[in-house]
């Protein structure tokens, strides 16, 4: 999944509200993926139902929670950071509970209490229960704790929250050489169907327009349920419900992109014209010790079937350049493959062992030069097929969901998640507006508004 920046974006009216205010504040700080938000939303619903109230500043609060990341070491450091920096404030506030979890803690608490003595509690993702033994009052709502959502609501500019991701399926069953993800997330678990749809129709009462569907591998979602349905039962299922605008997913395997997901992608309305397909490295045998399960043969496959089924699909990928003994002419394969490929959007990667994997066991025998030098590569052939790909929508409208102003520009994405900017006098915060485009650089659109918006 593609890591975010730390950031505090819950929405106060998240979750239904049982206690009024105790005067009691939360700081919530969360690194890593969409996942990763989630469970901070749930964490945010959960103190929020005892009266707790959210803070944007660490020194008013009266717990804090950071929710961590192994995936990058540079995310693992952030954390490593971050609780230093709490040290001083724990020193001012003992009675104040400090509290960690996300992936950095799974298996490790016993190393993380030498590291961080301060920090009053440890708990696995999604063990929420565990947050008890700091909020004892959590402890009265026992039952009534599993109802509350899971889902989140970003707070954009303004009022408006428009936009929410839903876990539907936790864990991964795959195990790629590289991938903390199974050792801290376990065996995939997907959600009961009824619950998801339940959840996503109250967010269209909620106002919300746009939800993405999240798992670490999201389109194996249904495959350990009872009944027989998978993502493709599940998007159908959500956009029948009506009034939602837009309808993603994240993050999907290669090797579960059925023609059955593609044509919901095609055939339901709400369903995004976006497809986010993770291919990693374009040569077969850096795959194969990646052990990622298919061939850039299956990749080009589906992603060919996804352009034959919707013309204007946009496609992103991400990729990892300097995996152990990957020599010039495997990355020269990664480069031929994304040349092929034409994608909309890489998100590339330099590798870095993630101790307790398989290949943390091999030499990390690319120099950090050389990894330098290749995603440099790759974001540059990215850049020329960026500006090439992005020129082709000029005088071409796009329907923009307005989420964000920032130097008087309005702010949005398209259905193909390309970033469009355009000036207007109008409040158009949390609508949908068709917008002309008239100037494409590799990184954004530009254009004008045209129409009423809705
Ligand atoms: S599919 Fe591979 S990279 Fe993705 S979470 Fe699972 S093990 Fe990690």
């Amino acid at each position: 999944m593609a890591m975010t920046e730390p950031r505090l974006t819950l929405h106060p009216a998240t979750a239904p509200r049982r206690l009024p205010p105790n005067g009691k504040h939360f700081f919530i700080w969360t690194i890593g993926c969409q996942m990763n938000e989630a469970d901070s939303a749930k964490v945010a619903a959960m103190l929020l139902e005892v009266g707790y109230r959210p803070t944007e500043q660490e020194d008013d609060a009266d717990i804090i929670v950071l929710n961590s990341c192994v995936v990058r070491q540079a995310a693992e450091d952030k954390v490593s950071g971050k609780l230093n920096y709490l040290a001083r404030l724990k020193r001012e506030k003992p009675e104040m509970p400090l509290v960690l979890t996300g992936c950095m803690v799974t298996n490790q608490q016993e190393k993380l209490r030498e590291r961080f003595p301060h920090v009053d509690l440890f708990f696995d993702p999604s063990d929420f229960d565990r947050l008890q033994e700091v909020v004892p009052e959590l402890a009265d709502l026992e039952d009534d704790l599993i109802q509350l959502p899971h889902y989140y609501l970003p707070e954009a500019a303004g009022d408006a929250s428009i936009a929410a991701y839903v876990p539907i399926i936790y864990g991964c069953n795959f195990l790629c050489s590289y991938c903390i993800v199974p050792y801290r997330r376990g065996k995939e678990t997907s959600r009961p169907m009824n619950d998801i749809v339940r959840e996503v129709a109250e967010l269209i009462d909620k106002g919300v327009r746009d939800v993405t569907l999240l798992g670490q591998t999201v389109n194996a979602y249904g495959h350990d349920l009872p009944e027989d349905a998978g993502l493709a039962e599940l998007l159908s299922a959500v956009d029948g419900l009506g009034g939602l605008d837009r309808l993603r997913f994240l993050t999907s395997h290669p090797k579960y992109m059925s023609d059955q997901i593609i044509d919901a992608m095609a055939d339901l309305p709400s369903v995004c014209e976006h497809m986010n397909l993770p291919v990693q490295a374009g040569d077969n045998e850096v795959l194969r010790r990646m052990r990622r399960t298919y061939t850039t043969d299956l990749w080009l496959d589906r992603l060919a079937y996804t352009r034959k089924r919707m013309p204007t699909a946009t496609v992103a990928t991400d990729i990892i350049v300097g995996f152990p003994g990957e020599t010039d002419a495997q990355f020269q394969n990664t480069l031929d493959l994304l040349k092929e490929a034409q994608c909309d959007k890489v998100h590339v990667a330099m590798y870095s062992p993630r101790p307790g994997t398989l290949s943390a066991r091999w030499e990390d025998d690319i120099p950090h030069e050389e990894k330098q030098r290749r995603h440099q590569a790759v974001e540059k052939q990215q850049e020329a097929i960026c500006t090439a790909r992005n020129a082709n929508h000029l005088g071409s409208t796009l329907e923009v969901l307005v989420d964000s102003k920032a130097k008087g520009r309005w702010g949005g994405r398209s259905r193909g998640n390309q970033l469009v900017h355009f000036e207007d006098d109008r409040d158009l915060l949390g609508q949908l507006v068709d917008v002309k485009i008239t100037k494409s650089s590799p990184w954004y659109l530009m254009g004008e508004a045209i129409g009423a918006p809705r």
